[in-house]
């Protein structure tokens, strides 16, 4: 049975490949990013999947515009709900150094990567079906236990706070059988991996897809890497 999605970031990098691929085996998916009408690849995708494929415009950032999607969700939804969040959009300063760290990049990470997932996860309960699931894209770079050099500090750090929030949403919505993992990607050819990348943006959300696919609520607040190994906390 089709799967309805909504995939956040999905303009580019690994959210559109997300989508691109859920599209392909048939699912309905509700891409959300900053400006639709500037999202080409998105716009060409609803063109070769029709009525499967809606844009809607959301800054995960910003309170103003969750609200505004939660209140286009009748419309989009019908009376379906939600069977799979994929919390993707993310945002990574780099060049950031000991010493000239900033508040601002501090609070800009904290709230794409932490809260703003966080809260709009929050406010789309309503609208998830039992046993459903939320996919959270973290980092490896977010597990404490793997960190050794003072590098890219607020990603690190808002990753790290993210993977808490993976926790306790799993808590809260276990009783509904609901799901909630976080995911490390790989190091992704996208704008955000850069050039050294060596993960192919192809094989990690098809590899990503293949671990959302087996979860169950046993591994609901674990952390997973694309290829189904978990990471360390
Ligand atoms: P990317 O190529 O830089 O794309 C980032 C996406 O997030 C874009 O669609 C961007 O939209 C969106 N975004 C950023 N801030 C946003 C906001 N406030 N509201 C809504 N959308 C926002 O990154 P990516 O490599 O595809 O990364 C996807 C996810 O995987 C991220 O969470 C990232 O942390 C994680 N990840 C990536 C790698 C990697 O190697 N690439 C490794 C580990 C984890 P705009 O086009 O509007 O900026």
């Amino acid at each position: 049975m089709p799967q309805n999605t909504l995939v956040t970031g999905a303009n580019r990098g690994i959210g559109l490949e997300f989508t691109r691929q859920l599209l392909e085996r048939g699912d309905r998916v509700i891409a959300a990013c900053r400006k639709p009408g500037q999202a080409h690849a998105l716009g060409a995708l609803a063109g070769e999947h029709p009525g499967r494929l809606q844009l809607v415009p959301l800054d995960v950032a910003e309170a103003a515009s969750h609200h505004a999607l939660l209140g286009e969700l009748p419309l989009l939804l019908g009376e379906d709900k939600l069977d799979l969040v994929i919390q993707n959009a993310g945002v990574l300063h780099s060049g950031e150094r000991f010493g000239q760290l900033t508040e601002a990049n501090l609070l800009d990470s904290f709230r794409t990567n932490t809260s703003g997932p966080l809260l709009l996860t929050q406010s789309l309960t309503p609208w998830l079906a039992d046993g459903a699931k939320i996919a959270n894209l973290s980092s490896i770079l977010g597990s404490l236990a793997d960190t050794q050099a003072f590098s890219t500090p607020s990603y690190r750090i808002s990753k790290a706070a993210q993977n808490m929030a993976t926790r306790l949403l799993a808590a809260a919505l276990a009783d509904r059988g609901i799901s909630v993992i976080a995911l490390h990607p790989g190091w992704v050819q996208t704008d955000m991996g850069g050039d050294g990348a060596s993960v192919a943006v192809t094989d990690s959300a098809r590899g990503l897809l293949k671990v959302i696919d087996a979860a169950t609520p046993k591994d609901s607040g674990h952390f997973f890497d694309w290829q189904g190994r978990e990471v360390a906390w």
